[in-house]
C-alpha cells in the first residue's frame, strides 16, 4: 500500500485487495462454519466484490441496484440477500426478477408485499437493538421487538412465504463485546418462543458491526476494539442459540466495514495550511486538504483518520484543525478538540495520505459538492498487478 501511496501522482483512494483478502481469511477464521455476505454498501467497488466472491463470500445487497452489480460479480443468487428491511413493491418484483429468494424484514406491511411480489421466498425478522456502544447506533429505523417478530414470522408463515431466520446488527463500528453479548440473548429469547409456536428458523445472521481498528476517534485517540472479547462473545452466543434451537442452525455474518475499512487508503494533496483569528479572537491554524466530507471522508462526523505527510516527516508541528475544500462548514474534523499535528512547513500540493479510510469511502461521495468530483479509484494485489479503476 506504501509503494502505492508513493506512486501515486495525484489525488486517488487506492484498495489493497490482498489485505481485504486477508481480512476475509481472518474473519473465517475467527467464526468458523459462519458465512460470510458482505455488506456492500462499505466498498461497492468491482473489482473489491469480484475478489470477495473469488474467496466465496456471498453479498448482503440492500436495492436491485446492488443486487445487479453483485450479480455480475457471477456468485450464484442463493448467495445474494436483501437485506434492507426497507423496500417498495417494485424493489421486491425486481429482486425476485433477478433471482432473490432470500428477505429481510421488520414489518407486516413488509410481509405482505414480500408474499404478493416475491412468493414462496424465505424471511428473516431484524430484531431491534439499542445501538449502544457503536459509533453509529443504527437503532430506531431497524428492527422489531422480539414480541412483533413473532407476530412478523407468523405472517409470514400464513402468507406462504418460508419463516427462514433471525437477524440483528449490534450498530456499526461496534466497540463493546457486551453488545454482541445483549444480542445473542435477544436472539435466542426470540427463537425459543419461536419454537415454542412450532415456527423453526434454520438461520441466524449476525450483521454487520464488526470495528475497523486503524481509525481514531473524533478527539484523536485511538480506537481499541476489544476484537478477541468480541470474537469470544459471538462464538459463545452461537453455542447458546444451538443449545436452544429445535433445529439445526446455520450462520451468516454482514460485515461492511472490517472488511475493507484498514485496507483502503487516499492520496490527497494539501490544498494550504492557514492560522486565522477567527470571532472569539484566538488564533487556530486550520489545513485544507483536497478531499473531504464530500469525496471519500464522509465518516468525519465520528471518527477521525491517521494523517501521514510522507514530504515533511520530520520538523517543526502545529496543531491544526482538519478541513475538506468545500464551502461547507460540517466539512471539518477536530473543531472541538483532538487537534491534529500538521508540519508547519508543509505547502500548497504536497501529498497527504490518509490511512485506514477505504469503509464507506466511495459510496458516500456526492456528484461533485462544489465542483469537487468523486475520487478516482485503483486497486493493488488480486491478480498480482496494480489495476486502474474508474470512478466508482
Ligand atoms: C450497513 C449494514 C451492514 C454492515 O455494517 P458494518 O457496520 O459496516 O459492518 C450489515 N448489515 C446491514 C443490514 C447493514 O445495513
Amino acid at each position: 500500500m506504501r509503494a502505492a501511496l508513493a506512486a501515486a501522482t495525484d489525488d486517488r483512494i487506492i484498495y489493497d485487495l490482498d489485505g481485504i483478502g486477508r481480512q476475509y481469511a481472518a474473519l473465517r477464521a475467527e467464526l468458523p462454519g459462519v458465512a460470510v455476505r458482505f455488506a456492500m454498501k462499505a466498498c461497492p467497488v468491482d473489482e473489491v466484490l469480484d475478489h470477495l466472491a473469488g474467496l466465496g463470500s456471498g453479498f448482503d445487497a440492500a436495492s436491485p441496484q446492488e443486487i445487479a452489480q453483485a450479480l455480475r460479480t457471477g456468485v450464484a443468487p442463493e448467495l445474494i440477500h436483501y437485506g434492507n428491511t426497507i423496500k417498495s413493491d417494485r424493489n421486491i418484483a425486481e429482486a425476485h426478477r433477478l433471482g432473490v429468494r432470500d428477505f429481510a424484514t421488520d414489518s407486516p406491511e413488509d410481509v405482505a408485499a414480500i408474499a404478493e411480489h416475491a412468493p414462496g421466498s424465505r424471511v428473516f425478522c431484524r430484531i431491534a437493538t439499542t445501538g449502544e456502544g457503536a459509533l453509529w447506533g443504527l437503532s430506531h429505523k431497524f428492527g422489531c421487538s422480539p414480541e412483533d417478530a413473532l407476530r412478523v414470522l407468523g405472517e409470514a408463515r400464513a402468507a406462504g412465504l418460508v419463516p427462514s431466520g433471525l437477524s440483528v446488527h449490534v450498530g456499526s463500528q461496534q466497540m463493546t463485546a457486551e453488545a454482541w453479548g445483549a444480542a445473542m440473548d435477544s436472539l435466542a429469547a426470540v427463537l425459543e418462543a419461536l419454537n415454542w409456536r412450532g415456527i423453526t428458523p434454520t438461520t441466524i445472521n449476525l450483521g454487520g458491526g464488526l470495528p475497523a481498528l486503524g481509525v481514531l476517534d473524533r478527539h484523536g485517540s485511538p480506537l481499541e476494539p476489544p476484537l478477541e472479547k468480541m470474537f469470544t462473545a459471538i462464538r459463545e452466543g452461537m453455542e447458546r442459540l444451538r443449545a436452544v434451537s429445535a433445529a439445526p442452525l446455520e450462520f451468516l455474518v454482514e460485515p461492511g466495514r472490517h472488511l475493507v475499512a484498514d485496507h483502503g487508503a487516499i492520496r490527497a494533496h494539501v490544498a494550504r495550511l492557514t492560522s486565522r483569528h477567527g470571532l472569539d479572537d484566538a488564533r487556530q491554524d486550520w489545513l485544507y486538504l483536497s478531499c473531504g466530507k464530500f469525496n471519500g471522508l464522509y465518516e468525519m462526523d465520528q471518527l477521525q483518520y491517521r494523517l501521514e505527510f510522507p514530504t515533511h516527516p520530520g520538523g517543526r508541528f502545529v496543531n491544526a484543525v482538519v478541513a475538506g475544500p468545500t464551502c461547507d462548514s460540517d466539512d471539518a474534523y477536530a473543531q472541538e478538540g483532538g487537534l491534529v499535528r500538521v508540519p508547519h512547513a508543509i505547502g500548497s500540493g504536497d501529498p497527504v495520505w490518509i490511512h485506514s479510510c477505504g469503509a464507506y469511502a466511495t459510496a458516500y461521495a456526492t456528484r461533485g459538492f462544489n465542483g469537487f468530483a468523486p475520487l478516482p479509484y485503483s486497486c493493488i494485489g488480486g491478480d498480482g498487478a496494480g489495476r486502474q479503476g474508474g470512478t466508482a
